[in-house]
């Protein structure tokens, strides 16, 4: 009995069962129609009703005539001999179709992108190939490099290259092929992802510094200023800054602040802490603080998610990761779900093991820091593909996509820019039904060191606020994608 199936999707290259399988089931968990993947070999068309049914081939040669609704993709030669080789990586320029940048092309028999006869479309953009280059970050493996801080740049990126990265290409490819398959009209409705909502919003925290100052008065800023004459202001401004902070008005301590702000737009964060580290960059605080102690139980009791935010060297550490790990629960006296790697240092696909091996649900680090945007491609929780193991991997990754430091740190914008630019990656996220990933420091509220950016994220909460969005903690909206499952049929 197939008469449930609405989708077969079959594939010739069967050593690439586990890369091409993944993709499709991605794509099919978005749409939520019923489905079967079989490889090429053992679909028999007679066991069909083929009027209702839509029979989505990818593969290198002409399927079966006696299909009769037929989507046909012609593959590239991404999963071939050069598998993982540079010789693999896509060629640049890429080619456009309507203006959507092309990762791989087909190799079907005619000229042009897509073909379209009675009953078969034909294409030779190889949206699984290209699909599966941005979601396992292929290109970070393949060419390995790294900045000063070990991490691949957005500058390396095909996506910063091709001028992409701030489209979820991987999301355009789902509504193009979505396209094609309305287009037989055989009554397929697709499904809602975020209950009567259209797009959500996740709000996070790095907890990197508690404090701004130390027991010592920033003398060394103060002097410089007032030798430098034309700093006098700056000088008195520091001063009457560390003085405020002594008195119990810390400007990094606005913990307080961030809640009411959120309570205010009836929207919820995750907070992630650092539980370890000792490098230069673990600026720090200690998980066993008193203060940090009341301070996450108080998170806790607001309905605000606290989860980790794992060292500097973590990254790669499998026994750092899981130690920070623990460390934080036993503070916490409850699990750690997720959380986010500092520096948003990445190791693909190691970081995602350790992760996946100390037992965290979920990881939201994967944007780049130099420049915003979808480094995954992707604005959906997906569970990511490890190339080298050749599997899935067990962790939902909730892609980032902007930490607020890659627009004045990194990039140098002015606040209005930022603005803008958040608020076109929001607009871009509701347009594909996705989730929006944003981070911002507590630390990054300081009018003193950050003119005009407090009231950046201030305006950032209102503008959201004001949308008809799903919002939840990081975690609470795990819970929620993972309803949405693929409506697989086995035989
Ligand atoms: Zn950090």
């Amino acid at each position: 009995m197939h008469n449930r199936v609405k989708a077969i999707v079959t594939y010739d290259n069967h050593n690439f069962a586990g890369p091409i399988e993944y993709i499709f089931n991605i794509f099919f968990l978005a749409y939520g129609i019923s489905y079967r993947i079989i490889p090429f070999n053992r679909f028999n068309p007679v066991e069909y009703d083929l009027n209702e049914v839509l029979v989505i081939s990818y593969g290198k040669k002409y399927l079966n005539t006696e299909v009769k609704n037929q989507i046909y993709i012609y593959s590239s030669d991404l999963f071939g001999d050069n598998y993982l080789k540079p010789e693999s990586m896509p060629k640049v320029p890429l080619k456009r179709y309507d203006g959507l940048p092309i990762i791989y092309d087909g190799r079907g028999n005619f000229d042009g992108f897509v073909r379209k006869s009675e009953n078969l479309i034909e294409t030779n953009i190889d949206i699984i190939a290209s699909s599966f280059f941005m979601l396992s970050r292929y290109e970070e493996i393949v060419l390995g490099k790294k900045d000063k801080f070990n991490r691949f740049s957005a500058t390396e990126s095909l996506a910063y290259k091709e001028g992409f990265l701030n489209r979820p290409i991987v999301n355009e490819y789902i509504e193009l092929l979505w396209s094609w398959i309305d287009s037989f009209n055989l009554g397929f409705k697709r499904r809602k992802l975020w209950g009567d909502k259209d797009f959500a919003v996740c709000l996070t925290h790095d907890v990197d510094s508690i404090r701004k100052y130390r027991i010592y008065p920033p003398l060394w800023t103060i002097g410089r200023s007032i030798l430098r004459h034309t700093d006098l202001r700056k000088a008195f401004a520091i001063t009457i800054d560390y003085l405020r902070a002594k008195s119990g008005r810390d400007p990094y301590d606005n913990f307080d602040y961030i809640m009411d702000l959120e309570d205010k737009h009836r929207l919820k964060s995750s907070f992630y802490f650092m539980a370890g580290g000792n490098t230069k960059h673990d600026t720090g605080y200690s998980i066993d603080d008193l203060y940090v102690n009341s301070l996450i139980r108080t998170l806790q009791e607001r309905n605000f998610e606290v989860g980790l935010h794992s060292s500097f060297d973590s990254y790669n550490n499998f026994w750092l990761l899981n130690f920070e790990k623990e460390e934080l629960e036993r503070v916490m006296e409850g699990y750690v779900l997720g959380g986010r790697q500092h520096y948003l240092r990445w190791k693909t696909p190691d970081t995602w093991r350790i992760l996946e091996k100390v037992g965290l649900k979920y990881d939201t680090t994967l944007s780049f820091a130099d420049h915003e945007g979808f480094r995954c491609g992707i604005c959906f929780p997906y569970k990511p593909f490890d190339v080298v193991e050749n599997r899935i991997l067990n962790i939902w990754e909730l892609p980032l996509a902007v930490m607020d430091g890659s627009l004045f740190d990194y990039q140098n914008l002015t606040p209005k820019e930022g603005f803008q630019r958040i608020k076109s990656l929001i607009d871009t996220t509701k347009k594909y039904n996705g989730l929006f990933v944003l981070l911002w420091h507590n630390s990054s509220l300081d009018s003193l060191r950050l003119p005009g950016w407090f009231e950046t994220y201030e305006r950032i909460m209102e503008y959201i606020g004001k949308l008809d969005v799903f919002n939840d903690t990081a975690q609470g909206i795990v819970d929620w994608w993972k309803k949405n499952k693929p409506v697989y049929v086995e035989k």
